[in-house]
């Protein structure tokens, strides 16, 4: 394909081999060793509220699972939003806890606080699981303010969301957590590996059980090996000081399919966000057209798109999924959304083209509306 979804842009070895060295040299490869507490100290100081504690983990994925443990006893009921990727619900799973989904708003795509508040009408939930979804960085005032009322504990799928400087720093007087995915395909991307961002006192806690749960005196509670190593909090910290490029980039790349889309009224494009958020990709919600015959028609223009998240958790989950109220909007959503692909500066000479391809695939639009 021409116009790939996904260009990951990460460091040259080049830059991170001398950083990895040391490793070599102090003979330390995991177990939170000086290059990730490096790392996580750059992180908590870049991205997060005094008070809050960064911790580097081995993925998204396992940090969700392995925080879920340390505040939950098994059976917890979790409420998490029916439109995410499966790795939300998967954590949750794994954690010996019960997810509950929930609708979204049909605007933000974030979970619907009054379809959380209905849920809780008729079912017991012990925590909230919200999603930044594509990893759109917005005010969370009204949801976490209903959770404080409701005292339950809130755990952010923040996997996409690490981006550039405009970003506010993350964290509340609330606790909220926030997990973040530094996978390849991410903007902050390693390889594999994710970050934690938690109030310092559950730091500790969360930090064991990332290492087997093991106590001093090796006794244990549940956990995982979820550790990041050495060698991808070398290439993290290299990363770091190419963020801000990389996300300018793709919030440029992003604003051009704003521009492009304009009022098109068939269309509904993402609302209001940060501009710093992660832009991995870029949703449209299509109110007319069949996506999966816009996805193949863009194809043979070259422009490879995906349907993201798309199954539904109720629809794509291979067993049954606890709901307490109806789903109508992230059912919708879920089979109306397509993601085009958002470069960074490493892909940057492939987006007039990739334009030009988009004119193509949708003649109207050139012709203005
Ligand atoms: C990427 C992503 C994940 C998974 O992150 P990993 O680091 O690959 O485990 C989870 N949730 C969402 C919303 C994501 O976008």
């Amino acid at each position: 394909m021409l116009y790939p979804f996904l260009i990951p842009d990460l460091p040259p070895a080049a830059e991170w081999m001398p950083r990895f060295e040391q490793a070599f040299s102090r003979r330390i490869f995991s177990n939170f060793g000086p290059l990730a507490r490096e790392l996580e100290g750059a992180i908590a100081e870049r991205y997060a509220l005094p008070g809050y504690a960064a911790i580097s983990c081995c993925s998204a994925t396992v940090g969700l699972a392995v925080v879920l443990l340390s505040l939950f006893k098994p059976g917890g009921r979790i409420a998490l939003p029916n439109f995410t990727f499966a790795a939300t619900y998967q954590a949750i799973r794994m954690a010996n806890l019960v997810p509950v989904v929930v609708d979204i708003d049909p605007l933000t795509y974030e979970l619907d606080v009054a379809s959380l508040a209905a849920t809780m009408k008729s079912t017991r939930i012990d925590g909230v699981m919200p999603v930044r979804p594509f990893g759109f960085v917005r005010d969370q005032t009204e949801l976490v303010g209903f959770c404080r009322e409701n005292d339950l504990r809130v755990v952010f799928d923040s996997a996409a969301c690490l981006g550039g400087r405009t970003l506010p720093k993350f964290g509340s007087t609330f606790g909220e957590i926030e997990v973040f995915s530094l996978h390849a395909t991410k903007s902050f991307g390693v390889g594999e590996g994710g970050v934690i961002l938690c109030p310092t006192e559950l730091e500790g806690d969360i930090r064991r059980r990332l290492n087997f749960g093991f106590h001093p005196d090796r006794t244990f509670d549940l956990g995982f090996n979820g550790k990041m190593d050495e060698l991808h909090a070398a290439v993290g910290l290299s990363q770091m000081d190419r963020i801000d490029a990389i996300q300018g980039a793709r919030a440029e790349h992003a604003r051009r399919y704003d521009t492009f889309f304009g009022n098109d009224p068939d269309t509904q494009l993402p609302a209001a966000v940060n501009p710093g958020s992660g832009w991995t990709m870029y949703p449209v919600v299509f109110k007319n057209l069949d996506v999966a015959l816009v996805a193949g028609r863009a194809a043979e223009f070259g422009i490879e798109t995906r349907r993201y998240y798309w199954p539904s958790i109720v629809a794509g989950a291979r067993e049954p999924v606890e709901q307490a109220v109806d789903l109508k909007t992230s059912d919708w959503v879920s089979q109306n959304v397509l993601c085009f692909p958002v470069y960074a500066g490493n892909a940057a000479h492939l987006v007039d083209g990739l334009f030009l391809a988009m004119e193509k695939l949708f003649p109207r639009r050139s012709a203005g509306f």
